[in-house]
């Protein structure tokens, strides 16, 4: 985090990143999870699915896409007519990582008839081989569109596949991958934050670990979190379970309330790695260029399309989903994107 050339302020970089920004006709997205001066740069914030309908809709020839690979690539996929910069080349994600498409296309030979819901927090090449995609708030919607007779095979995170097993009764096949940095979270550090801060809530994101999920007031996506948030009163005061960016953009919304971090490790390096100097680079040298070949971007834009035209109606050959089981934060999960 920071800025690396110290020759030059910040000031100075977002003064040049803005001209350049003009010149390139380029609009800056941030993740909810970068560091604070990059939020505050970009044009807009939020989860990476917001981001890549933006992407998608913006009339900007350039998108420059503070986040890691994977989200860059979905602007990309959504937005093939556009130029996506990925200001750090080796902005990458662990859990995207944990499944290849070869590993995908084995489990659909051992399961023929099984449907994959992939994690949008995957490679194109993955995307490629799913059915649909689902992001953290929108996971349980998606499994609930999916045909009772059909197994699922949920692609690759194991905890927000837990979750959404959970939640909707559905037994599913479920990956051997994590968020490294949602898994450090352990129990014992929710039940520390609770003893510290008497009194505050704790608001969890589902790809922390089942038994630590268990001990959250309300568990959402990063945008269900923003949500809830602002739905406190005045004073109200919170322990967030997420990677430590989103208490950037909580407090900024939420100047009355006291937000907390359930650990002081919840940082994704990968995250971390975007800095001032990284973005004025990009739009100067017009690095580093997200491409996806088309033969992968037609069939993932297909998964990726099947959740966005999602509208929320069961599919008629679907027997109406069992009713889910009292959740904390199930409501707020189970609208909205991640
Ligand atoms: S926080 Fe976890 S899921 Fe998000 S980019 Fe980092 S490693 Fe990937």
């Amino acid at each position: 985090m920071g800025i690396k050339n110290q020759d030059i302020s910040a000031e100075d970089l977002i003064k040049q990143i803005n001209s350049l920004k003009q010149k390139r006709e380029a609009v800056i997205l941030a993740h909810n999870y970068q560091p604070p001066e990059i939020q505050d740069l970009a044009d807009y914030t939020g989860d990476s699915l917001e981001l890549s309908i933006i992407a998608a809709k913006t009339e900007a020839k350039v998108i420059v896409f503070c986040g890691v690979r994977f989200m860059g690539e979905t602007a990309a996929i959504l937005s093939p007519e556009k130029t996506v910069l990925l200001p750090v080349l080796e902005a990458g994600c662990t859990l995207a990582d944990y499944a290849t498409a070869e590993q995908v296309r084995e489990m659909k030979k051992k399961h023929p008839n099984a449907i994959v819901v992939t994690y949008v927090n995957s490679s194109a090449e993955v995307k490629a081989e799913s059915d649909i995609c689902c992001t953290s708030a929108n996971a349980i919607d998606i499994v609930r569109t999916i045909d009772l007779s059909r197994p699922i095979i949920f692609v690759s995170d194991y905890n927000l596949g837990h979750y959404a097993a959970k939640i909707t009764k559905r037994e599913i096949i479920l990956w051997d991958g994590c968020c490294p940095t949602h898994a450090l979270l352990s129990t014992f550090a929710v039940q520390r934050a609770r003893k510290k801060w008497p009194g505050a809530q704790v608001i969890m994101h589902p790809e922390c670990k089942p038994d630590v999920l268990e001990l959250a007031d309300f568990v959402g996506s990063t945008s269900g979190m923003l949500r809830y948030a602002k739905q406190q009163p005045a004073g109200a005061s919170l322990i967030v379970g997420t990677e430590i960016g989103l208490l950037h953009r909580l407090q900024k919304e939420n100047p009355d309330k006291t937000f907390y971090p359930a650990s002081d490790y919840l940082i994704c390096p990968m995250m971390k790695m975007t800095t001032l100097k990284n973005v004025k680079d990009s739009l100067e040298k017009m690095q580093y260029v997200v491409t996806v070949p088309e033969n992968i971007a037609m069939r993932a834009r297909a998964a990726v399309n099947a959740m966005l035209n999602y509208k929320g109606t069961p599919k008629k050959s679907t027997p109406p989903s069992p009713p889910a089981e009292k959740a904390k934060g199930e409501t707020e999960i189970s609208i909205g994107v991640e």
